[in-house]
């Protein structure tokens, strides 16, 4: 009831959901990203920053757990904690997410103790060559409303 499924076909098909989902979010929105390498996590983080006006390039933060972008109409905040393992490291993330920025999490599960309880989970499965299944799980009414205006036009809850 609280889930999504958006069928991708093409990086630019992620990048644009994410661009229109830049477009509902509210600040200190919270997101995480599930999906092996190569799966769009990155892909899907770049389509957002666009949506939100951001100018500069997003990539993925190889040594660098946690990015932040201005520029846009809210800044952006990307954190890949794929580096941080299973070690629970707490780097001060709760004052991303009780930020006014977006927080976006790569490999979010190797922090989950830490994720705020209402949150937009999204998890994104390679299919084959191009095609990738992303689903959206909304944590909490305002998340789920976002969700309901995100995919008004189609049929695709779960
Ligand atoms: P991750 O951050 O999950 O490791 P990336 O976004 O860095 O993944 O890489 C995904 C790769 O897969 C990119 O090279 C992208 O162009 C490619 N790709 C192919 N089809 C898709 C699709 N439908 N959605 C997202 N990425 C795709
Ligand atoms: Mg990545």
């Amino acid at each position: 009831m609280n889930s999504f499924v958006f069928e991708s076909s093409h990086p630019e098909d992620t990048g644009e959901l994410a661009s229109r989902l830049a477009g509902l979010l509210f600040p200190g929105a919270v997101l995480t990203l599930e999906g092996d390498l190569g799966a769009g996590k990155t892909t899907f983080t770049k389509g957002l920053a666009k949506g939100l006006g951001i100018k500069r390039n997003v990539n993925s933060p190889t040594f660098t757990i946690i990015k932040e972008y201005s520029g846009g109409k809210l800044p952006l905040y990307h954190m890949d904690v794929y580096r941080l393992g299973d070690q629970e490291e707490d780097l001060g993330f709760e004052e991303y997410f009780e930020g006014e920025g977006i927080t976006v999490v790569e490999w979010a599960h190797l922090i989950k103790d830490q994720l705020p309880e209402e949150r937009l989970d999204i998890e994104i499965v390679h299919i084959e060559n191009d095609r990738r299944q992303i689903t959206f799980s909304a944590k909490g009414e305002s998340y789920l409303k976002l969700c309901k205006e995100l995919f008004k036009n189609e049929s695709n809850s779960a």
